[in-house]
């Protein structure tokens, strides 16, 4: 683990090299809740380790922000931990998880074998729009605002503590990835999450972020799809786009065409 910061009583974020990722550990009466479970089982393991130095309780619950490896993949060695999901969350890893490892390995042939091992555990406990879990001592609302980064993100507002994990709807220090998105909706997405926003949000890489950097993101995500949108209208060229985008020109490709590709019905 890279750093620890303690945003609550018995709340914090674990920060991990790999990925810059940001974990959630809400620590219970009774139990502990976890916010995605990294790409490895050997990670997992690493995970477990740094929360048994906070609390000697287990962990009984496990949430996934979504269906991404990196977020999904440690899910195994937490069972027999409850663990939450968006219905399509489940759909995302039972398409494509075997896909997403065979991605992975080839571009981070390192840990070739760490993933081969993994079992790909999808989560058993889903719901489509909102549910409230009861830790003993705060309730933990998991919440799906839209389509954004994936077709199935989810946020975890914790009321009481006001703290927000945004999974990867949010990104800070790095562009938002794009590849699995729907740069149409996201904005609206986003747009939702500030108005159950408190100030504290933890986006699923970099820093512990607030309001400001998420309005900021939103103005980002905006301009994707503004530019998306003149390029449909006639009024600018595809590489203008790509080039006027606030991600750099290398890094804002896959975003225009994807906003072009959900215009035009092909992401449905
Ligand atoms: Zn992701």
């Amino acid at each position: 683990m890279e750093r620890i910061v303690e945003l609550g009583p018995g709340v914090f974020a674990l920060r991990y090299r790999f990925y810059d990722q940001q974990i959630g550990v809400v620590v219970g009466p009774d139990g502990v809740l976890v916010i995605d479970t990294r790409s490895t089982h050997a990670q997992a393991a690493e995970l477990r380790a740094d929360i048994a130095r906070l609390t000697p309780l287990p962990v009984t619950i496990v949430v996934n922000t979504h269906g991404h490896y990196d977020h999904c993949f440690g899910n195994r060695p937490f069972r027999p931990a409850a663990i939450w999901g968006h219905v399509r969350c489940v759909a995302m890893l039972e398409r494509t998880g075997e896909r997403q490892r065979a991605e992975m390995r080839a571009e981070a042939p390192a840990l070739a074998a760490e993933l081969n091992e993994v079992v790909i555990d999808p989560p058993d406990h889903t719901f489509d729009d909102a549910v409230t879990i009861d830790l003993g001592d705060r309730p933990v609302e998991l919440r799906y605002l839209g389509r954004g980064h994936t077709d199935n993100d989810i946020v975890v507002r914790l009321p009481d503590d006001g703290v927000l994990f945004a999974g990867d709807l949010l990104e800070n220090g790095a562009p938002p990835y794009f590849g699995d998105g729907y740069p149409m909706d996201w904005p609206a997405t986003v747009e939702a999450l500030i108005r159950i926003a408190p100030d504290v949000v933890v986006p699923g890489h970099g820093d512990v972020a607030d309001r400001p950097f998420v309005s900021a993101q939103l103005e980002d995500l905006r301009a994707v799809a503004a530019l998306a949108g003149e390029v449909v209208a006639g009024t600018i060229e595809v590489e203008d786009a790509i080039g006027r985008a606030l991600f750099g020109r290398a890094r804002s490709r896959e975003p225009i065409e994807r906003a072009l590709a959900q215009i035009r019905g092909e992401l449905d």
